[in-house]
C-alpha cells in the first residue's frame, strides 16, 4: 500500500499555470494578477448527503470541483487556484487515480491550478476551497436586483433532480432524456464563460445548487425585493415541475439584468452556446415575496421550499 504522501505525489501533484509554489510544501505561493480582486469559496461535498455512497469515482471527482467553480462563475470570477481536503475510507489506489483523473479534467478544462490540501482517513467526505480573479467593483452580487430587472436562468434546471429520481426509480427517463438528466446529475458544467460575460451587465446572480427558488430567494433577501414569475413551459403539476422549481444540484446561474439590457444577454445564447431563459421580473418591496400566475393570470404568492441541510426538508 503505497503511503499517503506517495499517493498525494502521484495523484495530486501536477505542473502548475500560473502558481509560484505548488503541492510540496507547507503552504502554497500564488501571485494575483495586478489590480485584481481574489474571491474564495468553499464547499463540501459529503458521501450520503451530496453524493451517492457507490458514486464513479472519476465523475464524483469532476463533481467535487465542478460545483465550486460554479460559485466563481456566480461571483463572474475566473477560477484559479484550488485546495482540497479529503477523508477517505481507505487509501484505495484504483479508486484514487479515477477521481484525481474526474478532478484534473475539470480543473484543466476551466485552467485551474490545484496548489494543496489534505488527506486523513474517515467517512468519505471532500472539502474544497476556490479562488477565483474578478477586477474590482465588478463582481457579480446577490444584492444588486432593481426592481423592473428581468429574471434570466441558463440551461435546463431541473435536469439533475429528475436523473436522481430515475436513479431512485421515482420515475423512468427514457432516451434522450435518461443520458442528459444523468450527465447533469455526475458532471455539471459550471457557467465561467457566463459569468465572465454578465460583468457589468447583470445586476445580481447567483448559482443554482439548492433549487431554483430556494437560490432566487436569496438573491430577492439580499436585494430587498420580491418578483413575479413566469416560467415558460412549466408544467402545472408533477415531478418535473417539483425537479424544476425544487429541485438542485443543477449548477446553472440565475441572474437579473436591467430590462434596457434585454438584447445584450439575449445575443449571449448565441455566442455562448448555452439557453437562456427569461423566466419573470423583479418587483418592488418584500411582500409577497414570489408570486406566480394563476389560470387567470393573476398573481399567486408561493413559499419556495428547497435542498436545506438542516431544514425539516432534508433527505
Ligand atoms: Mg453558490
Amino acid at each position: 500500500m503505497p503511503s499517503e504522501f506517495a499517493l498525494i505525489d502521484r495523484y495530486f501533484r501536477r505542473r502548475t499555470r500560473h502558481t509560484v509554489l505548488g503541492v510540496g510544501d507547507d503552504g502554497a505561493i500564488v501571485r494575483p494578477s495586478a489590480g485584481m480582486e481574489l474571491v474564495v469559496s468553499t464547499d463540501m461535498l459529503v458521501s450520503g448527503t451530496h453524493f451517492l455512497p457507490d458514486a464513479d469515482p472519476e465523475d464524483l471527482g469532476w463533481k467535487t470541483l465542478a460545483v465550486n467553480v460554479s460559485d466563481m462563475a456566480a461571483m463572474g470570477a475566473q477560477p484559479r487556484w484550488v485546495v482540497l481536503a479529503a477523508a477517505l475510507p481507505a487509501a484505495t489506489e484504483s479508486w484514487i487515480e479515477k477521481f484525481s483523473r474526474g478532478f484534473f479534467a475539470c480543473a484543466d478544462q476551466f485552467g485551474i491550478d490545484v496548489i494543496g490540501g489534505d488527506t486523513t482517513k474517515g467517512p468519505r467526505n471532500f472539502c474544497v476551497t476556490i479562488f477565483g480573479e474578478v477586477p474590482p467593483g465588478q463582481a457579480l452580487l446577490r444584492s444588486g436586483a432593481q426592481a423592473g430587472d428581468d429574471v434570466w436562468v441558463s440551461g435546463h434546471v431541473g435536469r439533475a433532480a429528475l436523473g436522481l429520481a430515475h436513479l431512485q426509480s421515482r420515475i423512468v427517463l427514457e432516451e434522450p432524456d435518461r443520458s442528459e438528466c444523468l450527465a447533469a446529475l455526475h458532471r455539471p458544467q459550471p457557467r465561467v464563460a457566463l459569468g465572465l460575460a454578465l460583468r457589468g451587465l447583470a445586476t445580481a446572480a447567483i448559482d443554482v445548487s439548492d433549487g431554483l427558488l430556494a437560490d432566487l430567494g436569496h438573491i430577492l433577501d439580499e436585494s430587498h425585493v420580491s418578483a413575479h414569475l413566469d416560467i415558460p413551459g412549466l408544467p402545472p403539476t408533477g415531478i418535473e415541475r417539483e425537479c424544476r422549481l425544487s429541485g438542485g444540484d443543477d449548477y446553472e446561474l440565475a441572474f437579473t439584468a436591467p430590462a434596457a439590457l434585454r438584447g445584450e444577454v439575449e445575443a449571449l445564447v448565441e455566442r455562448l452556446g448555452l439557453a437562456l431563459t427569461r423566466i419573470g421580473s423583479i418587483t418592488s418591496g418584500v411582500s409577497p415575496r414570489l408570486t406566480f400566475p394563476d389560470a387567470d393570470g393573476n398573481p399567486v404568492e408561493i413559499h419556495p421550499s428547497g435542498y436545506d441541510h438542516f431544514g425539516s426538508g432534508a433527505n
